[in-house]
């Protein structure tokens, strides 16, 4: 990339725009319209990190680093400078691409039958909640051309992960669901590797923007339990696509003084159990109040409601949680 274009990119992202889209918060106002805020970059609990949106720079006074959009990038998601270069025009490019891939799978998706009876037979039964996920399907073999008669380039497909260097669709016999800036493919065969997602970040907790309003949230592990406690009129849960939960996520959860049910899976090794124990010290250092909730054995959320679980039960799960 020439220095020219690099320049276009800085123009094309302005710092504070990137930090904002990742929950950065202005703490205070300075003088020529700089301002303070945490920094993103180490644990930070006094403002040290100043940003100057007219240059397009940060500097922290906490870890001692600065400078500016990619170099950001590159400290926050600890990738070197290419990579963070590619992330940025990821960044960039890939909502309007996303979007129309979703809107392509979804058509799919009530054209074939083996789709629909995978999420039937995951316990993703009504209409209602395969709209609200937006959820799609990949047959493969057919994202590229439509995508390409939109005017999409190769690259540009190439470099958001759709197609892969030989030209092919990357999502072959995929349920696939659109997250914030990502799109998670679930195989539905047996020989291909479970999960995948575009490259990039997987983004903050799923359908945040309206769980956040509930006083009550609880937090599950994978879409397929989300959907189920949808499904049930749960409509205050939101998952995480793990157990691992990343800094952006974890500031969401903590952005408000509310109380979360952690309802992790109840395997036999007891890591659901241990990584729910661990996220709830966290959570509860940080003022919320946080309740454990204790499945039967071997379940998860999903299988839950998918072995006769229902709603009524697992309200009362809920209130006997600690
Ligand atoms: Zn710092």
């Amino acid at each position: 990339m020439s220095g020219h274009s690099l320049d276009e990119l800085k123009k094309q992202i302005p710092l504070l725009d990137y930090l904002q889209a990742h929950d950065w918060r202005t703490a205070r106002q300075l003088s020529r319209g700089r301002i303070m805020g945490l920094c993103p970059l180490h644990e930070d609990h006094k403002p040290s990190f100043l940003v100057d949106p007219l240059k397009n720079l940060f500097y922290c006074y906490g870890c001692d680093r600065g400078g500016d959009v990619i170099r950001f990038a590159g400290l926050y998601r600890q990738v070197r400078f290419p990579q963070a270069l590619a992330l940025l025009r990821q960044w960039l490019g890939l909502p309007p691409l996303l979007r129309e891939t979703t809107e392509f799978y979804c058509v799919q998706l009530h054209r074939h039958a083996e789709a629909v009876a995978y999420l039937y037979q995951r316990g993703v039964r009504s209409s209602e909640v395969i709209e609200h996920m937006r959820i799609g399907y990949a047959p493969g073999g057919c994202l590229r051309g439509w995508l390409t008669e939109l005017g999409y380039s190769r690259l540009t497909l190439c470099e958001a992960g759709l197609v892969t260097a030989a030209g092919y669709d990357t999502y072959l016999r995929r349920v696939v669901f659109p997250l914030e800036g990502n799109l998670y493919g679930r195989s539905l065969s047996a020989t291909a590797p479970p999960h995948r997602f575009l490259p990039g970040a997987k983004g903050g907790l799923y359908s945040w923007d309206q769980v956040r309003l509930f006083p009550d949230v609880i937090l599950v592990e994978g879409l397929f339990d989300y959907a189920a406690l949808w499904q049930a009129g749960f409509h205050n849960a939101t998952c995480s696509l793990g157990t691992h939960h990343n800094a952006r996520q974890f500031r969401q959860l903590c952005d408000f003084p509310r109380t979360v049910y952690l309802v992790f899976d109840a395997d036999a090794n007891g890591s659901g159990q241990k990584a729910a124990q661990s996220l709830a010290g966290r959570l509860t250092e940080q003022g919320l109040n946080v309740r454990i909730v204790v499945l039967p054995d071997g379940h998860d959320p999903n299988s839950f409601f998918l072995r006769d679980g229902d709603a009524r039960q697992f309200q009362s799960l809920l209130e006997a949680a600690r």
